[in-house]
């Protein structure tokens, strides 16, 4: 068994004994900065930029960028910046799967890096697209390095905004995290997308975007390369998927043009989620092929965005059983007619 030399172990891998689920156990990530004083979980408070981390991320102790991209109207400017998340969910360990009785762990390793735009105070829907196609090339970037990790099986990229969506910072920013493991949610996906394959000799994500381009009554927005529709069984009200029209497994291989296309389809969308639900908090994340490709040739990589308009109660969080009060076809009118 290969050991990753870095003993800095700060995280444990652990599986339900009967989902089969794998959780992450970070106690150090209760070091991070959480206010004590918010009041409601869904209020949204912004932290002052004078005490913001992410305004000169070296001077609040972040190590050394692992990329920077300049500004265009100022070379001497960063636009985005790459650094290791400082309070980071995983970090060294070795490889090996150890036992606790009937239960099965492993050292959390792995890559948490967080990606940070230059302006305090714009949300992602207020970028240009000029702005928007930097963050989705310093996307690309740090997947194309990290891929390369022997020990990395996925790599996820996400964007949490707001308080209510899990952002401890309010500086907009986006978190990559290189795992060892396929996260079951991904795991799933791949394995519908599968077994439908396997039945029917077709990607199951391109028979969806067939259909709902014809049908037109889930649709949110298109552009040459891209599609943005309300899917037919969502998980919660006014989720919005984002898809490459034409069949790709991986994300990073896009064309300048794709990338182009998908900055605007994402702009778009989160523009008239902003306009229509009242500027929501959010998060959107990337499912693209894992890192082995060749095996996942049947996938169809997408972006999903969940804007918060409600909390996770009970019966969700007890038994998976979701309850959604608009329907997508309701919610896909109301965005698809949001001027932006
Ligand atoms: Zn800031
Ligand atoms: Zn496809």
């Amino acid at each position: 068994m290969k050991i990753i030399k870095n003993n800095n172990k700060i995280s444990e891998l652990r599986k339900d004994l009967v989902s089969g689920n794998w959780v992450i156990i970070a106690p150090k990530r209760m070091q991070r900065p959480f206010r004590l004083k918010e009041t409601s979980p869904l209020k949204r408070l912004r932290n002052s930029i004078k005490n913001c981390p992410f305004e000169n991320p070296q001077l609040f102790g972040h190590g050394e960028p692992s990329l920077v991209l300049k500004s265009e109207k100022n070379k001497n400017q960063w636009a985005v910046q790459v650094v290791k998340n400082k309070y980071p969910a995983l970090g060294g360990g070795t490889q090996k799967t150890k036992h606790e009785g009937p239960y099965e762990l492993r050292d959390g390793i792995g890559i948490h890096e967080v990606v940070i735009l230059r302006d305090h105070n714009k949300n992602l829907y207020q970028l240009s697209n000029k702005e928007m196609s930097e963050l989705v090339r310093a996307y690309i970037l740090r997947y194309q390095e990290l891929s390369l990790l022997s020990y990395i099986a996925y790599i996820s990229i996400f964007h949490n905004s707001g308080l209510s969506a899990g952002a401890s910072i309010d500086h907009p920013h986006s978190q990559i995290m290189a795992l060892p493991i396929i996260p079951p949610n991904v795991e799933h996906s791949i394995r519908g997308s599968l077994n439908f394959h396997r039945k029917t000799g077709k990607c199951v994500h391109c028979v969806m975007i067939d259909f709902e381009k014809k049908s037109k009554k889930r649709v949110i927005f298109e552009n040459k390369k891209f599609i943005a529709f309300s899917p037919f069984a969502l998980n919660q009200a006014f989720e919005v998927r984002i898809f490459p029209k034409k069949h790709s497994p991986q994300f990073e291989f896009m064309s300048v043009e794709e990338i182009e296309c998908f900055s605007d389809i994402l702009s778009a969308v989160l523009k008239k989620i902003s306009k229509a639900l009242g500027d929501p908090d959010y998060n959107f994340f990337i499912h693209t092929a894992p890192v082995a490709a060749f095996y996942y040739t049947h996938y169809h990589w997408h972006l999903e965005i969940l804007p918060k308009k409600g909390i996770q109660a009970g019966l969700e969080l007890g038994t998976d059983v979701i309850m959604v009060s608009v329907s997508p076809e309701d919610a896909a009118k109301i965005l698809r007619n949001t001027k932006i």
